[in-house]
């Protein structure tokens, strides 16, 4: 992923990013946006899962 190296250091959102860390595709459904970030609702839903359960 070259786009990644070239964002680096440039200090905008995060545009080129397609999947979240976790591999979730960035939907429109999927997406949550804040201070310019973008956030996976799935990865959210799964950690909230991990705490009900512990
Ligand atoms: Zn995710």
């Amino acid at each position: 992923m070259f786009a990644i190296s070239i964002s680096k250091g440039i200090n905008k959102i995060d545009s080129n990013k397609t999947h979240c860390i976790k591999g979730h595709p960035y939907t429109l459904d999927n997406t949550r946006y804040y201070k310019n970030k973008r956030y996976c609702r799935l990865c959210d839903k799964i950690r909230k899962q991990i705490w009900r359960a512990s």
